[in-house]
């Protein structure tokens, strides 16, 4: 019997071995090339640090050849970050080089992946100069057309096209989504604040009892200075709450309610851990369309819109290898904004040309020329939102919910200037007319203890830090004495709930447990709020009011919703409530 039990434990050790090595093995990534490996090669291995810590490589060459890239360690975002570790070493080996384009969306692990190359190519007595230059083929690829069929194609796979295509299939439609980048997610995988909604169970739990849809309403139209296109403002927030329990039955609660700038009432619904709602939600959208059998087609880039007697039937798209023609029987358009396409934002505000933006590489508006060619109609193009707290180094977005959660914003003068918590484009305009157009984001220990949000903008070096408050001006090159007193009356004002300063009305907590950190932030290129027009059942329109049969959109390819200024929180409400109803209205046109 003892034998029998020591003999189990021996087993069960072997096959739990076993397990870890499997893991280990399935957990690498191998990039070779087809050249059969010289005698005198040599195997190195090198490190970067990377978004979630340290990125290990594994490198076999030679003076001349790179034979091939393993990826031994990386803990890097699902989805986003570990896909670097998978596709790059292909491009590198390819290319003979480490100086490879990185992917858009994922700089970070692109970078770190390219020193820990280099690094290994040091290790291994190599001069990594020499493999500094990528290769390229002459070799003109061939392109094979290809034929696919599906009840709805989605184009762009942001927040708007996944949600669009988990409803779409969740309601028994055959979906293809397209999309343009190495990697899901958009401008919606930045998004670090929340979704704004309204008569929600979190909000009934929790007491609030003022945020209601009519409020929400009105807070929208307000920010939005009224332009809004008022019947889709109603519908955003009158679905938002049963957008909250659709998120929640996929597996993405976001139960945390908070204040938003521009907001007179608590609408931000975070999700538990406080992690940010884009890479949390773009996570579990993408699971729940894979699972539901959504084709995903990375890489993939529509370049125009099929129609048939006026009706749009499918769309053209290419890849590296394939031009594709995609049957449908709709489309929805998801394609996101255009703030990043200067020369479409400088045609409507010419500041614009040079612009920093925090939007990612694929914003290019494509999803508006596209349609616009078949005859739609566009609505506020000239409404380009610029955010007033864009990281100032690395044009990285820092969340608009820190100022919700207390956060104030200091000048070079160690000053406040502006109720920190009104709409955008006010915070913004006042940002731009301080000394040197930027301004000090301050928070202390006990609302970095609470945001695993900050905790990731320290890690990635945006903050300064002192003990005192002295310490931390010092830190960021303002008056000390000046900083110091600031942030007395500010914890003054706090107690007391009033700023006679700027008339702030939302306050959290002092900021007065030590340490103390800022950030140094600018205003950049966040939103456009122009776009396609749509009506309520996110049908694209032509000028004359008519609907272009077979067409939906939703989220930033769309114009209406946030008027010539978008609230914090809204970007996530659009492509979750619009999302759905595209998603339904496309595959209902298509039964
Ligand atoms: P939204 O919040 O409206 O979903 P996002 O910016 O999050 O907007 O997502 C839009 C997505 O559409 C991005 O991932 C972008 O790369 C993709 N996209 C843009 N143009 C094209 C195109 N021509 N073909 C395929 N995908 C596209």
């Amino acid at each position: 019997m003892k034998k029998n039990k020591m003999l189990y434990r021996i087993v069960a050790a072997v096959l739990a071995c076993a397990v870890v090595a499997l893991a280990l093995v399935t957990y690498q990534s191998r990039s070779s090339s087809n050249a059969p490996v010289a005698e005198g090669a040599v195997t190195a291995t090198g490190s970067a640090k990377g978004m979630e810590g340290d990125v290990v490589v594994e490198v076999t060459a030679d003076a001349t050849t790179i034979y091939s890239i393993t990826v031994k360690e990386q803990n890097e975002t699902q989805g986003i970050g570990s896909v670097v570790c998978e596709q790059l070493p292909d491009t590198m080996v390819a290319a003979n080089s480490y100086n490879v384009d990185g992917i858009a969306g994922a700089t970070v692990t692109s970078d770190a992946l390219k020193e820990a190359v280099k690094a290994a190519l040091t290790s291994a007595g190599l001069d990594a100069s020499a493999f500094a230059v990528a290769q390229t083929s002459d070799a003109a690829v061939e392109k094979t057309a290809e034929s696919l069929d599906c009840d709805v194609v989605i184009v762009g796979a942001g927040g708007a096209g996944l949600t669009a295509a988990a409803q779409a299939a969740e309601n028994g439609a055959k979906v293809i989504v397209v999309e343009k980048m190495p990697i899901v997610g958009g401008n919606s995988l930045k998004a670090t604040g929340g979704m704004n909604a309204a008569d929600t169970k979190y909000q009934e739990a929790l007491g609030i009892t003022d945020s209601g849809v009519d409020e929400f309403i009105e807070d929208t139209m307000n920010g939005g200075h009224q332009i809004n296109d008022r019947s889709l403002v109603t519908v955003m927030a009158e679905e938002s709450s049963d957008a909250v329990d659709w998120l929640d039955a996929i597996g993405a609660p976001l139960p945390k309610v908070a204040a938003t700038g521009g907001t007179t009432h608590k609408y931000l619904h975070e999700p538990e851990d406080g992690s940010a709602v884009g890479s949390y939600l773009v996570e579990k959208l993408n699971a729940q369309a894979e699972k539901l059998g959504v084709q995903i087609m990375l890489n993939t880039e529509a370049t125009e819109i099929l129609t048939e007697n006026g009706a749009a039937v499918g769309i053209k798209a290419e890849s590296k290898e394939h031009n594709y023609t995609i049957h449908a029987k709709s489309v929805i358009l998801a394609t996101g904004g255009f703030g990043a396409n200067f020369d479409l934002m400088a045609s409507f505000n010419p500041a614009l040309a040079n612009a920093v933006t925090t939007n990612h590489a694929g914003a290019t508006g494509d999803g508006i020329l596209m349609a616009e060619a078949i005859g739609a109609d566009t609505v506020d193009m000239d409404q380009i939102q610029i955010h007033p707290t864009v990281e100032a180094n690395t044009a990285a977005l820092i969340t608009e919910g820190l100022r919700g959660d207390g956060a104030v914003l200091i000048n070079a003068e160690g000053k406040r200037f502006i109720d920190e918590v009104g709409t955008r484009d006010v915070v913004s305009a006042a940002e731009i007319a301080q000394t040197g157009s930027c301004s000090w984001l301050v928070v202390d220990q006990a609302m970095v203890d609470a945001s695993s949000v900050i905790q990731g903008y320290i890690k990635k070096g945006y903050t300064v830090t002192g003990q005192t408050y002295e310490e931390l001006a010092k830190a960021m090159g303002v008056d000390e004495a000046a900083f110091a007193e600031t942030m007395k009356t500010w914890n003054g004002y706090v107690a007391a709930k009033n700023d006679p300063d700027f008339g702030r009305t939302s306050f959290a907590k002092a900021l007065d447990t030590a340490p103390y950190y800022a950030i140094k932030v600018t205003a950049g290129v966040h939103h456009t709020m122009g776009g396609l027009k749509i009506n309520t059942n996110t049908e694209v329109l032509k000028a004359d009011g008519s609907v272009i049969p077979g067409l939906f959109a939703a989220g930033e390819v769309t114009g209406g919703v946030h008027g010539a200024n978008r609230l914090g929180g809204n970007a996530v409400a659009d492509f979750t409530v619009f999302g759905r109803i595209a998603g339904a209205a496309a595959s209902k046109y298509a039964a």
